[in-house]
């Protein structure tokens, strides 16, 4: 903890002013009374994506069929131009992204890609903690392989219940892995693998190794291309605030590329020939190859403008604010809730440490419930997680601060019990 650190809202302010990244607050729809602490669920919407969006509606007003080729965006290339503008925060060469599906769909893609099961090796290793929909692609598509998921999904544990040992995946990467497919960060407990020596014992021992970047993108640098990761996917609307639902990102190393799509459409289609209308497929020479059908045009173009905001604000300032804010939100937990029951499940370490701090209590869901009441938005994760993300671009210190006032407020006077103890449908 920074030592000039003091729980007060003075130092909150005296933060506030030396925020080289403040400006960009200006950017985005804030309501005034609420403290959106959940943009690693739902990035916020920017002044920037909804002009790129209204930029994209006005080109099909204005061109209709032409739009695939006109106007200031044409949506025939639109997914690899916004591949090229993701590619620096994921640390890739403009060739090695594209922005097509979800996170979901993009997994089942690159499984049915890079998940080749042949003699001992069958397994796919992964883990007990990773996000549900990442785990049913995987149970599926061992079944597709006609293999039982109870036999060749391997789910290495966890000995907290939030956090992974790497040691503990290394001595999993077995002859009977077929292909490994990780979080970056967990998406509970904010905790970072450490991608590059996975990648590289992985590599060592011929396992294909994947990463989920949803939780991380957006949120730290990323080398992927350095470490020599095979492939990564993830969703755009958490920290990158492409807005619900938007279209995903996909990235494949380059030295898989010529390697056929798992799963083709005409859209894995080199472009110069794809309205040849060929019954052959001639897949594109790089990542573009793992798209498959039209582009969701319309669930694209607000990342047009947002990539703007992060290509002016840099990554690694976000990171830096970041880093700088979950750090100081943590102190004003232990200075100014200490007994209240809560411990934190993110681990502590800068290195180790995603976006979000995962606040630990057995009443979570009620204190959740009590704060949205209070106009702070956290976001609930069963059965007793808090997830807090300050986000470097909108977040402010005097907002952190505020959270944890009316925090305290709400355990001092237990309003949180009048609270039922059942969750909501979402979070
Ligand atoms: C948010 C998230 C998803 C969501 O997947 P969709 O296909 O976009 O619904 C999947 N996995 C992880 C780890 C996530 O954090």
């Amino acid at each position: 903890m920074d030592e000039r650190f003091q729980p007060t809202m003075d130092y909150a302010e005296q933060l506030d002013a030396q925020d080289e990244l403040a400006a960009f607050r200006k950017e985005f729809y804030l309501d005034e009374e609420t403290i959106y602490l959940d943009g690693n669920s739902l990035g916020l919407l920017s002044r920037r994506a909804e002009a790129s969006l209204t930029e994209v509606l006005s080109a099909w007003r204005d061109y209709g069929i032409d739009g695939w080729t006109e106007g200031k965006y044409p949506w025939f290339t639109l997914s690899e131009q916004l591949g090229e503008k993701l590619a620096p925060l994921v640390g890739a060469e403009a060739d090695e992204v594209v922005a097509t599906g979800s996170t979901t769909v993009n997994l089942h893609q690159l499984l049915a890609t890079f998940y080749r099961p042949e003699g001992k090796r069958t397994k796919i290793l992964a883990d007990s903690l990773n996000f549900p929909s990442d785990i049913y692609a995987m149970q599926s598509q061992l079944a597709l392989h006609g293999l039982d998921p109870a036999q060749h999904l391997i789910r290495v544990g966890s000995e907290d219940g939030c956090t992974l040992d790497e040691e503990a995946i290394i001595d999993a990467m077995t002859e009977e892995v077929a292909v490994t497919i990780l979080p970056s960060v967990l998406y509970r407990s904010g905790q970072i693998l450490d991608m590059e020596r996975l990648t590289r014992i992985a590599r060592e021992r011929d396992i294909p190794i994947g990463f989920d970047l949803c939780h991380s993108i957006g949120a730290i640098p990323h080398e992927l291309t350095t470490w020599g990761v095979d492939f990564a996917f993830w969703c755009n609307y958490k920290y990158l605030n492409s807005g619900p639902g938007g279209v995903g990102g996909l990235y494949v190393h380059r030295r898989h590329h010529g390697r056929a799509p798992g799963l083709a459409g005409w859209f894995s289609s080199d472009k110069a020939v794809q309205f040849d209308m060929d019954h052959r497929l001639t897949p594109a020479a790089d990542t573009g190859a793992f798209q498959i059908g039209t582009p969701h045009v319309l669930s694209l173009a607000p990342l047009i403008g947002s990539l703007e905001i992060f290509a002016e604000a840099g990554i690694h300032r976000i990171r830096t604010k970041s880093l700088r804010q979950t750090r100081y939100l943590m102190g004003l937990v232990e200075a100014e809730l200490d007994g209240m029951g809560f411990s934190f499940g993110n681990p502590l370490e800068d290195h180790r440490r995603g976006g979000h701090v995962c606040l630990l209590h057995e009443e979570a869901v009620r204190i959740s419930k009590s704060l949205k009441e209070h106009w702070v938005i956290p976001d609930f994760r069963a059965p007793d997680v808090i997830r807090l993300a300050p986000i470097a671009l909108y977040t402010s210190y005097r907002e952190v601060w505020e959270a944890i006032r009316r925090l305290k407020e709400i355990m001092e006077s237990r309003e949180y019990e009048k609270y039922p103890k059942e969750r909501g449908v979402v979070a």
